[in-house]
């Protein structure tokens, strides 16, 4: 099966056990955040500790691996990451790519193909560096590559970010996370692109498809071999938990547990929400949190009639081959 890399270094594919596919642990606008998290909402000693705790409780549950795909564009900072890591058992899988919705960050935008002092993609060069020789110094090297895709009428910049993860998976062999929206189907274009690319479909995960309910859009998705992302679960304003199950198991029913991946998508603190983003998930979300899954998810999935090896499948068997 191979080896994957961690933040704590290569372990052996086939110990990854039950993994989250997708959780953040730190989502920050690095800009916003130097300047006003110190001092104002954020205390670094009292977030790590409250992170450490978290993941700890979520390790209880019997979750060996998370997968966090916290790139360039959402804050990542892997020394923070690490000191989390070392305090708790439980693997995690970090990520390289760029997170925008729009235009791409200032340091791509005059270089490359096509801009003004054109040369080689500067994204493929530095994804391709975190994953072969580590991110910034810290040793730990990416396992996959991670780009968003918000709008069917992708920008310019976005198309680019997400051809650059196509080329630097087939350079590497790194598999890919995209980011979709389901209500503008944008899954649909990231296969076309990423086929395009030469990119082998059975390596990426189509994020969010899970706030889907259309299961034709499901099924067209992952008749391209691409794997779904159930990955919300507990952000119940962009699909309810009932309906997020009843989708599973359709699609179980149907022969399609071997193109799903199970998460939540939550963190441990994220700035989108303004100074304190428990108080939304206390108001909107109350199961956005890791262990949404393991405490409710999974005994509904087995009362609705999936059997054991059909959730293995989706958190284990799935997880690894996706990194094999
Ligand atoms: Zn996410």
């Amino acid at each position: 099966m191979g080896s994957v890399e961690t933040v704590k270094g290569a372990i052996d594919v086939a110990e990854m056990g039950a993994t989250l596919m997708h959780e953040h642990i730190f989502v920050l606008s690095a800009d916003h955040h130097a300047n006003y998290g110190p001092g104002g909402y954020w205390d670094e000693e009292t977030r790590v500790a409250d992170a450490v705790a978290n993941l700890k409780r979520l390790a209880e549950r019997g979750i060996k691996t998370i997968v966090d795909p916290t790139v360039v564009g959402l804050g990542r900072y892997i020394p923070r990451v690490q000191e989390v890591a070392a305090e708790i058992d439980l693997n995690i899988i970090v990520a390289t790519g760029i997170y925008t919705y729009g235009d791409l960050p200032f340091p791509y935008v005059n270089r490359g193909p096509g801009t003004m002092l054109e040369g080689p993609e500067p994204m493929v060069e530095e994804f391709t560096r975190d994953i072969t020789e580590g991110i910034a110094g810290t040793g730990v090297k990416a396992a996959f590559l991670k780009c968003a895709v918000e709008h069917a009428d992708a920008s310019p910049g976005v198309l680019r970010s997400l051809r650059a993860v196509g080329k630097t998976h087939v350079a590497t062999g790194a598999p890919i996370t995209v980011h979709t929206s389901s209500p503008e189907m944008t899954g649909d274009l990231v296969i076309r692109v990423l086929g395009e690319e030469g990119v082998d479909l059975s390596k990426v995960v189509i994020g969010h498809a899970g706030d889907s309910n259309d299961l034709d859009y499901l099924r067209r998705l992952a008749d391209s071999g691409a794997i779904l992302g159930m990955d919300r679960f507990g952000i119940d304003v962009f699909n309810s938990t009932e309906n997020r199950i009843a989708t599973i198991v359709a699609l179980a029913s149907e022969g399609y547990c071997d193109r799903m991946v199970l998460a939540h998508d939550a963190s441990c603190w994220i700035d989108w929400f303004g100074p304190d983003p428990h108080a939304l998930r206390d108001l909107l979300t109350p199961n956005w949190h890791y262990e949404h899954i393991s405490n409710d998810v999974l005994p509904a999935l087995l009362a609705a009639g999936l059997s054991q090896e059909q959730i293995d499948q989706m958190m284990v068997t799935n997880p690894q081959r996706y990194f094999s």
